[in-house]
């Protein structure tokens, strides 16, 4: 038998390689886009039909090439980037394999024109499948101009591969945001067909911003962008973070290095982080953030697809990245105003049985301490069971009854603007034993009771675990809990919170017995609280260092919390609110519920403007 193995013929070899860097359209127009910005230009323009499929041009006024390189372009690893391994980390340039141009030509129709500036004629090429159609001087702007028609005319395959031109054409344009993103001093601009989609001039990278997404979000972008900057010796930090409220599902949300998008989902987290409690859970910030590192500490993926880059000093970089935007966040009251409307207050009718009209109440009494059983009493309404457990009773006298303070002062004292000073406090109006609706300045303000109470009651739990002051019922029974090797290191992260938080326990050889559980809580279940406690930190990134008593907190505010059904009487209603606005941050609950939201009066007017009587 004769020999079997044989070379393969560049066309298929290239057509081989071509699987790998040019997957899609997006493909052809970042490799494009990269090599125009490594030839200098200032001026780049894109041109897409049909998402890419039948057309993708790139012109700019870049460095062009001389005859010889424009043909040499087109062979495989032919580069002007790199001459010998050492260089592949020291990059300056975006492409650097040679690869792009040989890819693009083996599996699609090219045409290219190029001129130096310092030739008199520049070159046309015509390519398609790897041969060579045309070859020929012409005379044409100085810059290249790259065709790429019929993309996989070729192979039927990976044509049939491609997603509807909606899909595509995303693809594209997400291509298009990560490097247009990282050059604002370059003008592009980006034709579908003869609609110029977007065209963006020479700006700074806050402008850029807005120049790329501002047309789509009718927002103002620059007002809500928060400036985020730190600089160390391992990394220098510099970018955007978008205000909580400006979160949406679909952020958009970059990373760069050196000048290059990156994915990194462990970053992603050092941000979330920042934001957490800020934001709902199923939303997203916006951010645009730009690192600058030593190329000789991290891996540029050599892959030409993959954006995933590997950090060698990962973890303190996080901790960077999380301070630097938390501080951001800090530095901007990230709370919007609340002001109530007392002037020209709504009035709102009242139904209750048990209420009487009572005269407008024109101060708070400095001495109401709703945990002291001594400063409000009435049988008639379920007051205790707000606070329930951090009253002392009488059989079970706990330690905790009247020293946990929550205000050293009234809150009107503390807020006298946010209340209105001395003048009539407003009505409230309880409505499906569930929500609190109150007007406010700019429309009427609809509070969930229970989210409310949740949030009061887990800033409650976190100063005491800070303070380390939880006080301690002991159970009749002592509880044991037996934890595996595994769930011992992780009670090893819990157990000073649950200590400050009142949980009494010892341990011994992975066996918990539980002697006693904080005042307040549900006694049948301090094992089950405990494991939910382990779940949830199972949940997170074990690797994130992060604070376990928010964890705590959070859960023994849910269980202690008031629950919805539940009639509140007037007084209740307004301490829940009194209460509610003292928070650091009254917005969300610890699991990035909305607490309450805002009808605007603009809106309520135009629905009665606009009601006609088809309403
Ligand atoms: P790489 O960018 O990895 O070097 P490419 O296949 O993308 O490989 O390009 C091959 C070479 O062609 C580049 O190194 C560069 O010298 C030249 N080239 C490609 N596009 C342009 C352009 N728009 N302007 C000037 N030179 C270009
Ligand atoms: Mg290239």
């Amino acid at each position: 038998m004769s020999d079997i193995i044989h070379l393969l013929p560049d066309s298929v070899a290239n057509q081989i390689a071509a699987g790998e860097v040019i997957q899609r359209p997006a493909s052809v127009l970042k490799e494009l886009v990269e090599n125009s910005i490594d030839a200098g230009a200032t001026h780049i323009q894109v041109i897409i039909k049909d998402a890419g499929r039948t057309l993708l041009q790139v012109t700019d006024n870049g460095k062009g090439m001389s005859e010889t390189d424009a043909r040499m372009a087109f062979e495989r690893h032919a580069t002007s980037k790199i001459k010998v391994a050492n260089d592949l980390f020291s990059l300056r340039t975006m492409g650097f394999r040679g690869e792009a141009l040989a890819s693009i030509a083996a599996v699609a129709q090219v045409e290219m024109k190029t001129r130096r500036a310092e030739d008199e004629l520049g070159v046309a090429i015509e390519i398609a499948g790897t041969r060579v159609f045309k070859h020929e001087p012409v005379s044409c702007a100085e810059g290249t101009s790259i065709l790429v028609k019929n993309l996989f005319f070729n192979v039927p395959a990976r044509r049939r591969f491609l997603k509807s031109d909606n899909v595509e054409k995303s693809h594209i344009l997400n291509e298009f945001y990560r490097v247009v993103l990282v050059y604002p001093g370059i003008v592009f601009s980006f034709f579908d067909g003869d609609e110029e989609l977007l065209h963006l001039p020479q700006a700074n990278i806050k402008q850029r911003i807005e120049h790329v997404f501002g047309k789509s979000s009718k927002r103002n972008w620059q007002q809500q962008l928060l400036l985020v900057e730190t600089s160390t010796n391992l990394v220098k930090i510099h970018g955007y973070a978008g205000k909580p409220e400006f979160a949406q599902k679909a952020a958009n949300q970059y990373f760069f290095v050196n000048g290059r998008y990156m994915r990194h989902p462990y970053f992603h987290k050092a941000v979330m982080m920042a934001y957490h409690q800020l934001i709902p859970p199923t939303e997203g910030p916006h951010y645009f953030i730009y690192f600058e590192v030593d190329p000789d500490t991290i891996d540029i993926n050599i892959h030409p697809t993959k954006t995933e880059i590997k950090f060698e000093n990962e973890q303190a970089i996080w901790s960077i990245l999380s301070a630097a935007v938390k501080e951001s966040l800090g530095k901007f009251n990230v709370a919007p105003s609340i002001d109530f409307d007392t002037e020209g207050m709504p009035d709102i009718p009242v139904h209750r049985n048990d209420d009487n009209i009572r005269p407008p109440r024109t101060t708070f009494n400095p001495e109401y301490n709703p945990f002291s059983s001594s400063s409000y009493k009435r049988t008639d309404i379920n007051w205790e069971s707000l606070y329930k457990g951090f009253e002392k009773q009488e059989d079970t006298p706990t330690p905790f009854s009247g020293e946990i303070t929550v205000f050293d002062e009234t809150e009107e004292d503390k807020h006298p603007a946010l209340f209105g000073g001395n003048e009539v406090k407003n009505r409230n109006y309880q409505f499906k034993n569930q929500y609190i609706i109150s007007g406010i300045k700019s429309g009427l303000m609809m509070i969930d009771q229970h989210r409310a109470h949740v949030k009061i009651m887990y800033e409650t739990y976190r100063r005491q675990i800070e303070k380390r002051q939880g006080a301690s019922q002991q159970l009749l029974f002592p509880e044991k809990l037996e934890l595996n090797v595994s769930d011992r290191l992780l009670f090893d992260r819990i157990k000073a919170g649950l200590q400050y938080t009142g949980f009494d326990f010892s341990e011994s050889d992975g066996l918990i017995t539980i002697a006693g559980i904080p005042s307040g809580y549900n006694s049948s279940d301090a094992v089950s609280f405990i494991s939910r406690v382990m779940d949830k930190i199972r949940e997170l990134d074990t690797e994130t260092p992060g604070d376990t008593s928010g964890l705590i907190a959070a859960e023994l505010a849910e269980s202690a919390a008031i629950r919805n059904g539940q009639p509140l009487t007037d007084v209740e209603m307004d301490d829940l609110i009194d209460r509610l606005f003292a928070c650091e941050d009254y917005n969300y609950t610890p699991d990035g519920k909305k607490i309450f939201i805002v009808v605007e009066t603009t809106e309520i007017e135009k629905r009665f403007i606009h009601g006609t009587s088809d309403y």
